[in-house]
């Protein structure tokens, strides 16, 4: 079922999500919401706190993203990351690298808001899948900033947590037009050397 999608800044969004227990069929419903909301939204994650629920559970998928290269290692050896997709984290535990790299992120809960985010450049993932085994992994390239940006949803974080107070004063406007459900209005273009 396609959820309505929670916007910035709704309480939720800063919720810690609860761990999930055993997979009922609760659980197994609101997984198959997740998807149905993301790919209707054309997104490529979607976290439990953006359809109003605060719970440890995340779905992913960059399927046919050739622009935004993804990466994907299984114990050290690298793999194709369509074959893994689309990908169910349900507790996910990160181990981030010290590297950090810069890129553009949008956000399903903030439309129209696209932010330049320091992110880990590789990433350790160890989760729970649907059949209640431990699954890890290494992302990197799109899938790595996909996994650190949702798992930050799991906890109540917000790409906008990333960013420089400069920055946050920049989008201050943008931010209130999120928050009252009004579209940003085209930016006049700004004259940087
Ligand atoms: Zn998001």
């Amino acid at each position: 079922m396609i959820r309505e999608i929670v916007h910035y800044d709704a309480p939720v969004l800063r919720a810690k999500g609860k761990e999930i227990g055993a997979i009922t069929p609760a659980v197994k419903s609101l997984i198959q919401d997740l998807f149905d909301t993301m790919r209707h939204a054309r997104g490529i994650g979607l976290a439990a706190q953006q359809i109003g629920e605060a719970l440890q559970v995340a779905v992913i998928d960059v399927t046919g993203i050739t622009e935004r290269p993804s990466k994907m290692w299984l114990k050290g050896k690298p793999v194709d990351p369509e074959a893994y997709m689309p990908l169910i984290l349900i507790n996910p535990v990160l181990k981030l690298t010290k590297n950090k790299i810069t890129g553009h992120e949008g956000c399903l809960s903030f439309p129209a808001l696209t932010l330049d985010i320091p992110r880990a450049q590789r990433v350790g993932v160890r989760m729970r899948t649907l059949d209640n085994e431990t699954f890890e992994f290494e992302a990197g390239g799109l899938l790595g900033r996909a996994v650190q940006h949702e798992v930050d949803h799991l906890h109540g974080r917000l790409f906008i947590d990333h960013i420089s107070a400069e920055e946050r004063r920049a989008i201050r406007e943008d931010l209130e037009y999120i928050k009252r459900g009004e579209p940003i209005p085209e930016h006049s273009p700004k004259n940087e050397s």
